[in-house]
């Protein structure tokens, strides 16, 4: 098997499904095709050599279109990678193309993306999840080998377990951030998504590790995770969270969860349950830091720097005509609410008290993991929706963040792994680690698996 051919199978079921599917912001088939000939020609190899990957469009790449899903960068090429991007050029990855996404990462069903609607691959007629949904969609209906996701409150894990693929977020810190278009910058993580706990440990290798480039990128070892795969979960202590298993879950998604929880114990895990006493205040928490967070990092769109540009009879104008015109609704919404948080005169009520209760939640797995190895409970709510389901109501849609949301303001590790079907749809179980443990959520997925 050549990387060639590896080109050409991912291309041939692209052209069969994508017409259906919708994954693709950007195909870079030749591109591809080059880098598959120079890799055969050179007779290199490594665990991800040749492989087919697709990459969510807010993550920048070399000379290949970027848009991370808005209208507003429609024309931005970028002039550099993102390490991510340069770690896995090195491992000789081979990048298919960029995946579509909700605009600037915000969503849950990548209906807010400003091209088009990916559709889940297991039912067109329903959402793949969001925001790497394009990431997931792809995987899953085996258009790439992998891809690269990111996640700000659930965006790599919910759509994984929507499309019933792996997801990992990795632990705030662990991949580095340079070339990654910012939506909530103390959140914003990349990771793989991949068809099995193995292949998400093989690019959690490639892309982890210290970044001079990101001031955020945490000076820890990165330990070898192929072997740590190897582990047993015999005597290992998972917490579930009470808040995790009761109202507002779908009880189809329960039962899956329940009888992963069963496998563990057969498999010599002590399964307990616990409580998050803060997580009550956790989305809501989230929908105030993002947004503070989104509108000071969207505040470059100004149509003088980068993409799109509508001139105006004044400066001023010309800033506000690209920005109606490039920002979609939510977009826009996320920058008002932000921006409204920020004021003076309202900072402390809302972003300073949320800033506040983001550590009461960070505390409260902090407490868990003095005792427990892993903490586990569903991925989402729900299974995947119907295309226009929620779009009515923002906050609906917000609501299908609930399991994700608090671990991404503890900035812990947490993969999704498929967990069964209810009514026909996969189902995600999602395991938490202590911080820099993406060993051990990998190893116990890997067992579970
Ligand atoms: N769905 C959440 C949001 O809309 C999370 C998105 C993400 O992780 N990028 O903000």
């Amino acid at each position: 098997l050549t990387a060639t051919d590896l080109v050409n199978t991912s291309l041939e079921r692209i052209g069969e499904i994508d017409g259906t599917i919708r994954a693709f912001l950007k195909l870079d088939e030749e591109g591809a095709r080059d880098r598959a000939k120079k890799l055969d020609d050179s007779g290199e190899f490594g665990p991800l050599a040749g492989l087919p990957m697709g990459v969510k469009d807010n993550i920048n790449t070399r000379g290949v279109l970027t848009t991370a899903g808005s209208k507003i960068l429609d024309h931005y090429t970028p002039l550099y990678h993102a390490t991510v991007m340069e770690k896995l050029e090195k491992a000789r990855a081979n990048m298919i193309g960029k995946m579509n996404m909700d605009e600037f990462g915000m969503g849950s069903s990548n209906e807010n993306s400003g091209y088009f609607e990916t559709r889940n691959p297991w039912d067109p007629e329903r959402v793949p999840g969001g925001s790497s949904g394009g990431s997931a969609a792809a995987v899953a209906s085996g258009q790439v080998s992998f891809a690269l996701g990111s996640d700000t409150g659930g965006s790599i894990r919910q759509p994984a377990a929507f499309c019933g693929v792996v997801g990992l977020k990795p632990t705030y810190g662990r991949v580095s951030r340079f070339g990654l278009i910012a939506f909530a910058s103390s959140l914003d993580q990349i990771g793989p998504i991949t068809r099995n706990v193995e292949d998400a440990a093989y690019v959690l290798q490639a892309i982890a590790g210290h970044d001079p480039l990101d001031s955020t990128s945490a000076d820890v070892e990165v330990p070898d995770y192929l072997s740590a795969l190897k582990g047993e979960v015999k005597d290992l202590k998972v917490a579930v969270p009470a808040e995790w298993m009761g109202e507002g879950i779908d009880p189809g998604v329960r039962e899956k969860v329940e009888q992963s929880l069963k496998v563990l114990e057969d498999l010599g895990a002590r399964v307990e349950e616990v409580s998050l006493p803060h997580i009550d205040y956790a989305v809501a928490t989230y929908y105030l830091l993002a947004p503070a967070e989104a509108s000071s990092n969207l505040a470059r769109y100004d149509g003088v720097r980068y993409g799109l540009r509508v001139e105006g009879e004044t400066l001023i104008d010309t800033f506000s005509n690209t920005r109606s015109a490039g920002f979609g609704e939510e977009v826009k919404r996320r920058i008002m609410l932000g921006t409204y948080a920020l004021s003076s005169g309202y900072y402390d009520a809302y972003y300073l008290k949320a800033q506040k209760v983001r550590t009461l939640i960070r505390r409260d797995f902090e407490n868990i993991f003095n005792q427990y190895d892993v903490v586990v409970g569903p991925t989402a709510p729900t299974t995947a929706f119907r295309i226009g389901e929620k779009t009515a109501d923002p906050l609906t849609m917000y609501l299908n963040d609930i399991c994700t949301i608090p671990v991404s303001l503890a900035g812990l590790p947490a993969v999704s792994v498929p967990c069964g079907l209810s009514g026909g749809l996969p189902v995600g179980l999602q395991i938490v680690g202590r911080p820099f443990d993406e060993a051990g959520v990998l190893k116990v997925a890997h067992a579970y698996e």
